[in-house]
């Protein structure tokens, strides 16, 4: 018989597990709290668990955990990437980036990502296969080992989250528990290119974790060229969908803008986005394109902050994101398993 992978359960599947092993209720509660708060892997550390039932579990049920395959610290900042191994022999990237007082983990929930924008590292390998909730939260799991416990989770590692709906919630569901991992709901940020039907579904469902979208530019001749998926969803759908998400849920959300020279970076873009975004209760985040190819390029630093001054007027909070890691190619879209079989390089 197969051993259930005890970090596929929700809570309430794991309470039904140990209730089918003729256990009562609250095991469930001690067992959560060992694998998610102390973090341990082996039935044999939870001490206060009676022998005869461990060994039992021992029989039926396994603690999955990936295999780290490297590890690669960055010299210039604090930010540490590593590379993981699944079960199938495919890779994923989770990235740790520390800033004054906030530690981010940010985790991938696809191998590759069918999106194909053309900025981004993990777009050139296609789609490979959707990560299952125990891929997703064993990242964050074993991240924590290496660095303790997060202030921060942010889903903008590989892959479009919002094509992993399920498995996504799922996954974030664990990692809220407040008996548990104890990421609150505030501090996990989903960041989707802008799948319009899962945004409204999302919205409908009013989930509470905090949502950020990949805007990227102002018009749809442009967006269409560097974010495919903009054939399907464009820019005025988009904003409606975010819009609705913003008044449903009363919540703020966050515009990603990642600034590509002489794409979107212009004046005129600086004062499309103030009037496409008017009205929306938002932040919004500029990101330095990081180079991935040589066909963009990244602005200067001068230039970033010429922009945000340019939208200073709207009044709403402008950060900019100072992409950390970038000589470890741990920054935004800089994610990409090389060499990867069936891969699209
Ligand atoms: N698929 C999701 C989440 C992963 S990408 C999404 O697209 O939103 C996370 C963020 O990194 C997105 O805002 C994306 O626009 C940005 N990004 C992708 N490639 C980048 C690059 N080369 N330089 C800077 N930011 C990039
Ligand atoms: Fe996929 Fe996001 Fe990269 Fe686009 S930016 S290819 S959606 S991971």
């Amino acid at each position: 018989m197969e051993k259930t992978d005890l970090t596929t359960l929700s809570r309430q599947e794991l309470e039904t597990f140990v209730l089918s092993m003729g256990e009562k209720s609250f095991r469930a509660k001690q067992l959560w709290s060992w694998i998610y708060q102390k973090g341990v892997t082996s039935f044999d550390e939870m001490t206060n668990i009676a022998k005869s039932f461990r060994l039992d579990l021992d029989q039926k049920a396994q603690i999955g955990s990936l295999d780290l395959l490297t590890q690669t610290n960055s010299r210039s900042s604090e930010t540490r990437k590593y590379l993981w191994q699944l079960k199938d022999g495919l890779q994923v990237e989770s990235v740790f980036i520390p800033e004054q007082k906030r530690r981010t983990i940010c985790i991938s929930t696809q191998v590759g990502c069918a999106m194909g924008c053309r900025f981004c590292a993990t777009g050139t390998m296609g789609f490979i296969r959707n990560l299952e909730p125990n891929e997703i939260v064993g990242q964050v799991l074993q991240v924590r080992r290496d660095i303790g416990q997060p202030t921060n989770l942010v889903i903008m590692g590989m892959g479009e989250p919002f094509m992993n709906y399920d498995n996504l919630l799922k996954a974030l569901y664990i990692i809220k528990d407040g008996d548990g991992v104890a990421i609150g709901h505030r501090k996990i940020t989903i960041s989707t290119a802008g799948i319009v039907p899962r945004i409204l579904q999302y919205t409908k469902e009013r989930h509470p974790f905090l949502l950020a979208i990949s805007l990227n530019a102002t018009t749809d001749e442009v967006r269409n060229e560097i974010m495919p998926i903009n054939h399907k969803y464009p820019i005025a759908e988009l904003l409606s969908a975010a819009k609705a998400y913003t008044q449903a849920l009363k919540k703020r959300l966050t515009f990603e803008y990642v600034l590509i020279h002489g794409v979107n970076n212009s004046y005129q873009d600086a004062h499309r986005l103030m009037k496409l975004v008017k009205g929306i209760p938002c932040k919004i985040n500029l990101i330095a394109y990081n180079t991935t190819t040589d066909l963009l390029k990244r602005p200067s630093d001068d230039q970033v902050r010429k922009f945000a001054q340019w939208i200073e007027p709207m009044n709403v909070p402008i950060t900019l994101r100072l992409s950390r890691g970038q000589d470890i190619d741990g920054a935004c879209g800089q994610l990409v398993v090389k060499g990867l079989k069936g891969a699209k390089q």
